[in-house]
């Protein structure tokens, strides 16, 4: 399995030079199967550059596309991913969440006020929805479980079994002490993989961000220790934290306490082996 970041920028897109290395792009994740379905993680504004490179998109009818929650930054790219414009596409939207508030809150994006399509049921693409239950599910030839997160509206990571390999994808979780902090370390323990988000310096979470539903670098490498994972890869990067800023702090708390975990900024375009052991060396070299 090869997990592919389209999007790695929490609360809204910041295109320019200075996110130009780690991406400008919203949350989207891919989860590259070889020749089975493509499956997709959160709509955020990435899925845009998804649908442009194009690899997947002649080859195949059937997208599986789940949903972490419906803040703006996981779901505002889905009426620009084109696929909903071909009859021939049909779209798994898959969350733990009952059906009709998926429909309400994914169709919302096609209002008359914020579309001019108007609504999601006249797209021409089949547009299937998907809740989940707690219980494991295969999608794609991918086993699927989803733990809810300790965010300010409801949230679930998502774990991926496959081959013998374990991928966890947390992006907006704060981590503190609590009994979902607990269930969701539980629920990360082991992973060959971890994506977590990592929106604040920990100075900057403790002076204001306190209750604000995202980790800080910090807490989020004290988790991927806690719970044993190969290698730790942040995301949901800060909208205003340039490439530049979050390299020079990650590479300051790494020179502080170095970790024998392999930990790295995602970056937006790059793929990302869940069974490689060796993660490449930050920096513009
Ligand atoms: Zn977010
Ligand atoms: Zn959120």
């Amino acid at each position: 399995m090869t997990l592919r970041f389209w999007g790695t920028r929490g609360g809204i897109a910041r295109p320019g030079p200075e996110t130009v290395e780690l991406g400008g792009n919203t949350t989207c994740l891919q989860l590259e199967l070889g020749q089975d379905e493509p499956l997709l993680i959160d709509c955020g504004t990435g899925i845009i550059e998804y649908a442009q490179a194009g690899a997947d998109l002649s080859d195949h009818h059937h997208f599986h596309l789940l949903i972490t929650h419906f803040h703006w930054d996981h779901v505002l790219g889905f009426p620009f991913f084109f696929p909903i414009h071909s009859s021939e596409a049909t779209i798994h939207l898959y969350a733990p969440f009952d059906e009709e508030v998926i429909l309400e809150h994914m169709g919302a994006l096609f209002d008359g006020t914020y579309s001019p399509l108007l609504d999601m049921r006249n797209l021409p693409a089949t547009i299937e929805i998907h809740p989940l239950g707690p219980e494991c599910v295969e999608l794609a030839g991918v086993a699927v479980s989803c733990c809810p997160t300790d965010h300010t509206d409801p949230c679930f990571a998502y774990r991926f079994e496959r081959d013998g390999r374990t991928l966890c994808v947390v992006t907006d979780h704060e981590t503190r002490d609590n009994d979902a902090n607990d269930q969701l370390a539980e629920f990360m323990t082991g992973a060959d993989l971890l994506v977590h988000g990592a929106q604040f310096t920990e100075e900057q979470y403790l002076s204001d961000f306190e209750g604000f539903g995202h980790s800080s670098i910090e807490r989020a490498i004290a988790t991927g220790e806690q719970v044993g994972a190969g290698r730790l890869l942040l995301t949901h990067h800060h909208p205003l934290h340039s490439d530049d800023r979050l390299r020079l702090h990650l590479a300051r708390v790494l020179r502080q306490q170095p970790r024998p975990m392999p930990v790295e900024l995602a970056r937006e375009g790059r793929g990302y082996d869940v069974a490689a052991p060796e993660v490449p060396k930050l920096g513009p070299s």
